[in-house]
C-alpha cells in the first residue's frame, strides 16, 4: 500500500516527525507532498520548497528506514475543486490519503480516495507558527525539530532570513553601530531619522 501525506512543512518538526514515523508502519510506501511550493521568503512560509525537500530527506535518512519515500512539491492551484486532480497527475499513484486538514480530507474523499486521520505530538511545542516565532525572538527553537533540520536551517542561514524579512537588526538590537547588509538593516535607520 502506498500513502500520501502533504503539509508545508515551514519548517518540519518533531510533530510532523512522529506522523511520518507512525505512517511508515502502516504503508509500504510513502509519498511526502511538499504544500504551498511556490511560497518562500516570508514569515508565514520562509523556507524554499527545496530547502524543505532537504530537511525532510535528511530527517527521514536519521530513521535509517528500508521503505521508500518520494518527497514532491506540489504547488497551490487556488482552484480547489482541480486540485486533487492536479495532485495525482504530480505524484505516484497511491491507495490512502493520511491528513487532518478537513479542506484536504474533504477534496480527496470526494475523489474516491481513503483518509486516515493522523495524530500531532505535543501539539502545544510541536507548531510550525510557535517554532517560527521563536526564531524570529532569538528563543530556543532547535529542541522542536530534528537535528538534520536545525543543521540544515543553520547552513542555509535560514534564522537570519527571517529575521531580515521582519526587518529586524540584530547589531542595532545590541548597540547603536549600524552594519548595512542588506535593505532590512538600513530600515530601522532610515526610520530613526524622519
Ligand atoms: P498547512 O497549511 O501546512 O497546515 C494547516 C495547519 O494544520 C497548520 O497549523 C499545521 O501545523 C497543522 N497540521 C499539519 N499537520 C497536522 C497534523 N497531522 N495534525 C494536526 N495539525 C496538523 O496545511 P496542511 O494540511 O499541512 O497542508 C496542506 C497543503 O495543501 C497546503 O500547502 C495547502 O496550500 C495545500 N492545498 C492546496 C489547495 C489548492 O491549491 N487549491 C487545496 C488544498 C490544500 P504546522 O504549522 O505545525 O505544520
Amino acid at each position: 500500500m502506498r500513502g500520501f501525506f502533504i503539509g508545508r512543512f515551514q519548517p518540519y518538526h518533531m510533530g510532523h516527525h512522529e506522523v511520518v514515523k507512525n505512517i511508515i508502519n502502516q504503508v509500504d510506501e510513502l509519498i511526502i507532498g511538499i504544500g504551498s511550493a511556490q511560497e518562500s521568503h516570508d514569515l508565514e512560509n520562509p523556507f524554499t520548497a527545496g530547502e524543505r525537500i532537504l530537511m525532510i530527506s535528511c530527517a527521514i535518512d536519521e530513521l535509517e528506514i528500508k521503505k521508500k519515500v518520494y518527497i514532491i512539491p506540489l504547488e497551490d492551484i487556488y482552484r480547489n475543486s482541480l486540485w486533487v486532480s492536479h495532485v495525482c497527475s504530480m505524484v505516484p499513484p497511491f491507495d490512502v490519503v493520511f491528513s487532518n486538514n478537513p479542506l484536504v480530507a474533504r477534496l480527496f474523499s470526494e475523489a474516491g480516495k481513503k483518509i486516515i486521520n493522523t495524530k500531532m505530538f505535543n501539539r502545544e511545542e510541536y507548531q510550525g507558527t510557535e517554532i517560527r516565532r521563536r526564531m524570529l525572538e532569538n528563543e530556543e527553537w532547535e529542541s522542536l525539530v530534528p537535528k538534520s533540520v536545525s543543521r540544515i536551517i543553520k547552513e542555509i542561514d535560514g534564522i537570519r532570513r527571517i529575521r531580515d524579512i521582519a526587518g529586524r537588526d540584530d547589531n542595532n538590537e545590541k548597540d547603536e553601530g549600524i552594519i548595512i547588509g542588506s535593505k532590512a538593516d538600513v530600515k530601522p535607520f532610515m526610520n530613526r531619522n524622519e
